[in-house]
């Protein structure tokens, strides 16, 4: 297969910024392109909060210029060889990105997002104008890029740069939509003919994520399950009809995790290192994590990590409504997550009433996680809606086995355990109920007795493939086909 050149366009790209898994895949999937032979350069905002010094930034000494509505304006470009192989740009723009956070405060949103990122797409065909990046398909990633398949659309009207590129859009979590009022329609240079019900309309706002799925040449989301989740009313947030006329044109493809990264034979981050042939240590890790918890250590008693936004997304209120009867089935909990304040009180009264038992930690925090991703026995999460989900594929590589609900990217990558053929890699609930998430448990816990079962099943679970170059793969397919090549 010839070698294409591609533009990934993301809002955020770990590790130089990152509020969830988006970063993740914008931050991965780049260097798995590359290794399968194609060339890619990565674009994103030039956020304050980016530390330039430790991520090697310099000035291209390029400047761009863009025309947003009736402003035009000049930019200077940053460049990073931080990802292997990959050349990361940064538009800057102080004006709507020299902020604490990315996209809001605890607040509320910032008021201007459209103009930010409405700029941020226009800024992005504008920097592969300025290096002469002719891109076969331009890689768009959530509503914050949705308007560039709009702009593209417009600039090759005229016959422009990039008139011959196409696009794909990809849906990371069709929750979070870009909804602005219509009178900034003018003020991102876009007549009135796109307020339509086949263009950028959306219950009298203005939609960047409709945007971005009318006009692109594709549309991706990132499990299978997903994609045929959000053509329903239950998962569509609104968008489901205009997605199912467009089903030729949606594919899911599953997010995979970069297996360097996460690796317990090498993690210097744990008590111990272990592997599929020689799980033992693992119980080192767990010793450490009940410890470092004030739990009560016992080997006969599973620990289930947690390791999530504190969202209603995630399915704690089904938790929280069963949670002490599962402690009282002998399970000990350890837990670390922000989010909503709500369950920031919900966990800190189970903490303080189960003492012992429970670990709450409220926080961010990287080097944690990765110690409950592998001190723990079981993984938790009963998720309302998944897109992909990244913890239960973390968690399988540390040998914790998921207990997840059957939905989206959870579905598609966690099968249930067989306890005769002893296949699968974990346990699986439909319900969306606390009796069901409860009976799932004891099925666990169950298993969890019987070990040589079990040690099959965590087996199982470490040599599940997850890695990039499988999802990688398919992401060259569906460019290709993009491309009618
Ligand atoms: P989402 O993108 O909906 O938040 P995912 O499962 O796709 O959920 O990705 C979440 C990622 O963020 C995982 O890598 C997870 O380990 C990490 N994560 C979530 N909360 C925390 C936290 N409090 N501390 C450290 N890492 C976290």
């Amino acid at each position: 297969m010839t070698s294409l050149k591609i533009a990934l366009i993301s809002p955020e790209v770990f590790p130089f910024a990152k509020t969830g898994g988006l970063a993740d895949v914008a931050g991965a999937l780049p260097k798995y392109l590359v290794r399968h032979g194609q060339e890619v350069i990565v674009i994103m905002p030039k956020y304050w909060a980016i530390d330039g010094e430790k991520f090697g930034l310099s000035d291209t000494g390029i400047a761009i210029t863009v025309e947003l509505g009736k402003e035009t304006s000049q930019h200077r470009l940053f460049v990073s060889d931080h990802i292997p192989g990959v050349k990361t740009y940064f538009v800057e723009a102080p004006d709507y990105f020299d902020r604490e956070q990315l996209y809001g405060t605890p607040n509320g949103d910032y008021p201007d997002n459209s103009l930010r990122f409405g700029f941020f797409a226009k800024s992005a065909l504008a920097v592969l104008e300025a290096l002469g990046f002719e891109a076969d398909v331009l890689h768009c990633n959530d509503w914050q890029t949705g308007l560039v398949p709009v702009y593209l659309k417009e600039q090759a009207v005229n016959g422009g740069f990039l008139s011959n590129a196409k696009t794909l859009f990809t849906i990371h979590n069709i929750a979070y939509q870009g909804l602005f009022d219509r009178d900034e329609l003018p003020k991102l240079g876009l007549g009135w003919e796109y307020f339509v019900m086949e263009g950028l309309e959306f219950w009298e706002k203005v939609s960047f994520m409709k945007g971005g799925i009318v006009f692109s040449d594709a549309v991706s989301t990132v499990s299978r399950k997903y994609s045929e989740e959000i053509q329903t009313p239950e998962f569509g947030y609104g968008l489901e009809t205009i997605l199912a006329s467009r089903r030729a044109f949606l594919h899911g493809i599953p997010n995979g995790i970069d297996p360097e990264k996460w690796d317990p034979t090498t993690d210097d981050r744990l008590a111990a290192r272990f592997s599929p042939s020689d799980i033992g240590p693992k119980e080192e890790c767990k010793r450490a994590l009940a410890e470092e918890n004030g739990l009560t250590y016992s080997p006969d008693v599973p620990i289930i990590g947690m390791i999530t936004r504190l969202a209603a997304q995630k399915g704690l209120d089904i938790l929280s409504r069963c949670f002490e009867e599962l402690v009282g089935l002998g399970i000990n909990f350890v837990i670390l997550g922000t989010g909503d304040d709500e369950y920031h009180r919900i966990f800190e009264g189970f903490k303080e009433k189960l003492s012992g038992k429970v670990g709450v930690n409220i926080m961010f925090d990287a080097a944690m996680a990765q110690r409950i991703y592998a001190g723990s026995d079981m993984f938790l999460m009963p998720s309302r809606y998944e897109p992909c989900g990244l913890g239960q594929l973390i968690s399988m590589r540390y040998g914790t086995i998921p207990i997840v609900r059957r939905t989206g990217g959870l579905s598609d990558t966690v099968s249930e355990f067989e306890p005769r053929a002893m296949t699968g890699t974990g346990f699986l609930f439909s319900e969306y109920t606390a009796g069901a998430l409860t009976e799932t448990v004891k099925r666990a816990l169950n298993l969890y007795k019987d070990e040589t079962r079990w040690k099959k099943l965590v087996q199982n679970a470490m040599t599940y493939d997850s890695s990039w170059d499988r999802s990688s793969a398919e992401y060259i397919d569906l460019f290709h086909k993009i491309l009618g090549k």
